[in-house]
């Protein structure tokens, strides 16, 4: 019997096992994987991440990177620095969870692998989870902290979620005596979304992600041209493709004894993608709340959902609008926004939590919204 119980063991289930565990509650953290697991992702992480907890990430840390290297269809490239108080990570998904899950059982959490939850139950005052297997494993409060294809949202009865579903495609290419120097993006060769290549000691991740939904384009062909202008092949490369569950809107996130944390609350960035912060944080305010309802706080999961709305929500709010107008004309985008190094000045603020969208998205959707205009774009 656990205090709590988190399925799932990416960056959401991660931090909530480690501030559970931290704060002395009974965790266990399911993870129907072999860990350390890899997970598509181009690992881009927003260093403001670090201050959510109390050790240090660096060995989980592949590189930094300090500057932004841009193309317009391979083209017209513009380098600029991020000029943040502390330089972008860039790493491996499986060093990085399985470090953070390593940081959890330090604490005390209970950690299994290849534990596939099949179901849950709730049977008095408990949720009983069901295993592959046919084994039950019963706890206090639940985390579904599954991700983007995962099915508790769905077992704890949440119908009609607000999401907007993505989608992206990764391949981690191997390179040697590579450029480390920039984060790359490319835009315009792929419709709502763009082509990256994140640097990583060993490499590169390279991929193609489109984030309003509907449409159908050759994501492997896409990021295919653009590694070859690195010199990378990747045809004979595995490409793992993988859906995104961008943020829609406010919504509820607790159920009796439950929460949904990380992409399975639906919390990705739907202009930039960005999904590791939001599931960090998602996860440690899991724990909080968790930690107060298990003190017999009765107001702690209502509280959650308005904590992620209010810290989180509220941004992305601003961020839906961006990426509405941007991803509708990303030439006149590129040329007014992207290429001006203000922009990537601001958007780097952003990311790394010195700025807050709603500081500065008012003036960009102004700006971007001429590109709307007839003769201005
Ligand atoms: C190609 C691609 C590139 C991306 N690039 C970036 C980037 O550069 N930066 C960024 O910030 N975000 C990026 N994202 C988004 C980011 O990867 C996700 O938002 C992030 O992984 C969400 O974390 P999570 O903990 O919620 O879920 P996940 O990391 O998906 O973890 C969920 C875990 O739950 C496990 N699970 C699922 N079902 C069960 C079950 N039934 N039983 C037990 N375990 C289960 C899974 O195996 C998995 O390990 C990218 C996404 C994609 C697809």
């Amino acid at each position: 019997m656990y205090d709590g119980i988190v399925v799932g063991a990416g960056p959401a289930g991660g931090a909530a096992a480690y501030h559970l565990a931290k704060a002395g509650r009974n965790v266990l953290l399911l993870e129907r994987e072999t860990l350390p697991r890899y997970k598509p992702c181009g690992g881009g992480v927003s260093p403001q991440v670090q201050q959510w907890f109390d050790f240090d990430f660096a060995p989980a840390i592949s590189l930094t990177v300090q500057q932004i290297r841009y193309t317009w269809q391979g083209g017209d490239p513009q380098t600029a620095p991020l000029e943040t108080r502390e330089p972008v990570w860039m790493v491996r998904r499986n060093v990085f969870d399985h470090f953070l899950v390593q940081q959890a059982q330090k604490q005390g959490a209970t950690v299994r692998d290849r534990a596939v939850v099949t179901g849950l139950q709730r049977r008095g005052d408990r949720w009983w989870v069901q295993l592959e297997g046919g084994e039950e494993v019963a706890g206090r409060f639940l985390v579904g902290a599954d991700g983007a294809r995962g099915s508790t949202a769905k077992w704890l009865g949440f119908k009609e979620r607000k999401r907007r579903m993505g989608a992206a495609l990764e391949v981690e290419a191997p390179a040697a005596n590579h450029d480390t120097s920039a984060a790359h993006f490319d835009f315009g060769a792929i419709a709502n979304g763009y082509i990256w290549n994140f640097p990583k000691v060993d490499g590169y991740s390279i991929g193609s992600g489109t984030f309003l939904g509907g449409e159908k384009q050759n994501l492997k062909e896409i990021a295919a041209q653009y590694a070859q202008t690195f010199g990378i092949e990747t045809s004979t490369m595995t490409q793992y493709g993988h859906p995104l569950c961008l943020w829609d809107g406010p919504q509820k996130l607790h159920t009796e004894g439950a929460l949904l944390a990380g992409e399975a609350a639906c919390v990705v960035d739907p202009f930039t993608a960005e999904g590791i912060r939001p599931a960090l944080l998602t996860g440690m305010l899991a724990a909080q709340a968790l930690d107060r309802a298990l003190a017999g706080d009765h107001a702690a999961l209502a509280w959650y959902s308005d904590e992620v709305q209010r810290q989180w929500g509220e941004d992305m709010e601003w961020a839906k609008r961006i990426a509405a107008v941007f991803y509708r004309v990303p030439g006149f985008a590129y040329k007014v926004g992207v290429k001006r190094p203000a922009a990537t000045k601001r958007m780097g603020q952003i990311l790394s939590g010195e700025l807050r969208y709603r500081d500065v998205a008012g003036a960009a959707v102004k700006r971007l919204t001429q590109g709307l205009l007839p003769g201005l774009r």
